[in-house]
């Protein structure tokens, strides 16, 4: 490890130094000898600042500009290097900057390719924050943002010229479309404006967005990279360019990733592509036993031979859908409520991507931010339920959902 960094802490003090008190000793323990072996598993490095051997090299370090090796946490550590680079392979970049939490890594990447005065395109077809960042919290430092629906080109290619970046999910949330990143890429370097992909509900196992033209691909590691519903996280690949101003931003706002929480994600990355085609194959199966159902009155997944996504979802994620599907009910707001009261095995948590399955009413949870009219817009009706499908069996799953559905039909 560069830097100095060392998983036993090592006594610094010298041969011959005068024998030290309690207190000192108790902070500057003996190491133990080194050992022949190094570990199999992820190394936890949670040292918040570095040592160096001398004041030279501590200096050089310290050099943005110059400087290799670890100087203090919030500009990188070990663990995150890991995590980083494990990722930026998955996705084929040249490299990744990793954040506290997605909407760390969306609002540093646009934050770093944008001033004041500015102005972004992106699909409407967005997650609730990103939406209120672009639209409301962004407006507020001059960089003003332009939407247009994912599958509207002639809108899209109006709003371009002039723009500094176009952002789109390779699979909207919450609707499910998907987007035609080699038209969208096309469009964008018809302009000479950046494409930007937010590739959380895809993850790089089902796209891999740059090798479809995108500049720079984010994600919420909180989702199917993490996996397992226990940390928050965020990460941007991009080239070295991108990420140096990236990186930049990151300095001085300051959401690094904590080193635990990447050692957390790099075991979750581990199993990705597995858990990833499992709850594709699981989501499937629920959608079109979904489909079939009366109270159900449409669903979303891309996968479906009804889904207009389908020829997307053929060529551009492998025939696979994701793991998270949509559908709306027969009846309101208050009866999509009692619905998902009833689920037993499904849980009322957002978030998705990990191993529990979890339902959502999006204009209640994950869509707050939007008005009723940007709600219509980006097709999200009153009885709307985003579903995140986790590891548990298929069957046990749509027994859940046809308890719950079965139990209001008498007053459907
Ligand atoms: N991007 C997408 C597509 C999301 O669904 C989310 C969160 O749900 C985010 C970004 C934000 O991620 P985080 O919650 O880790 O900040």
């Amino acid at each position: 490890m560069p830097g100095g960094a060392s998983l036993t802490n090592p006594e610094p003090g010298r041969a011959g130094d005068a024998p030290r008190a309690l207190e000192t000793r108790a902070v500057h323990p003996p190491a133990p000898p080194p050992q022949d072996g190094s570990p199999v598993a992820p190394v936890l490095v949670t040292s918040s600042t570095y040592r160096f051997a001398d004041a030279e090299a501590f200096a050089a370090a310290s050099d943005a500009k110059v400087g290799s090796g670890y100087v203090y946490a919030r500009w990188a550590s070990p663990t995150v290097d890991a995590f980083e680079a494990a990722v930026a392979d998955l996705e084929g970049s040249a490299g990744a900057a990793a954040f506290a939490s997605g909407m760390g890594a969306i609002s540093a990447l646009v934050l770093a390719l944008c001033s004041a005065g500015d102005r972004v395109v992106a699909t409407r077809q967005l997650y609730g924050n990103t939406h209120s960042l672009l639209t409301g919290r962004l407006a507020r430092y001059g960089i003003r943002a332009d939407l247009a629906d994912v599958g509207d080109d002639p809108g899209i290619a109006e709003l371009l010229p002039g723009a500094r970046l176009l952002l789109c999910e390779t699979i909207g949330n919450p609707a499910i479309e998907v987007a035609d990143l080699p038209r969208l890429a096309a469009l964008a370097a018809g302009a000479g404006v950046p494409l930007v992909v937010d590739n959380t509900f895809a993850s790089p196992v089902l796209c891999r967005p740059l090798e479809h033209g995108a500049r720079a691909v984010v994600h919420s590691a909180t989702k199917f990279l993490g996996g397992h519903h226990d940390l928050l996280g965020g990460v941007v690949c991009a080239d070295s360019e991108t990420l140096a101003a990236v990186r930049g931003v990151q300095r001085d706002l300051g959401a690094t990733l904590a080193p635990f929480n990447a050692w957390l994600a790099l075991r979750g990355m581990s199993t990705l592509p597995l858990r990833v085609e499992r709850s594709s194959a699981t989501a499937l199966e629920v959608a079109r036993r979904l489909e079939a159902h009366p109270r159900v009155t449409s669903v979303r997944y891309p996968a479906l031979e009804s889904s207009p996504s389908r020829r997307l979802a053929m060529s551009l994620l492998g025939g696979r859908g994701g793991g998270t599907l949509a559908f709306e009910l027969r009846g309101d707001r208050l009866r999509t409520r009692s619905f998902q009261d009833r689920l037993r095995l499904i849980e009322p948590a957002a978030s998705l991507g990990g191993t529990h399955s979890l339902l959502v009413h999006a204009a209640s949870v994950t869509h707050t931010q939007l008005s009723g009219a940007e709600l219509a817009a980006a097709g999200i009706s009153e009885t709307f339920c985003r579903l995140s499908i986790g590891l548990e069996s298929p069957e046990d799953l749509i027994a859940d959902l046809e308890q719950a559905l079965t139990a209001e039909a008498p007053h459907a």
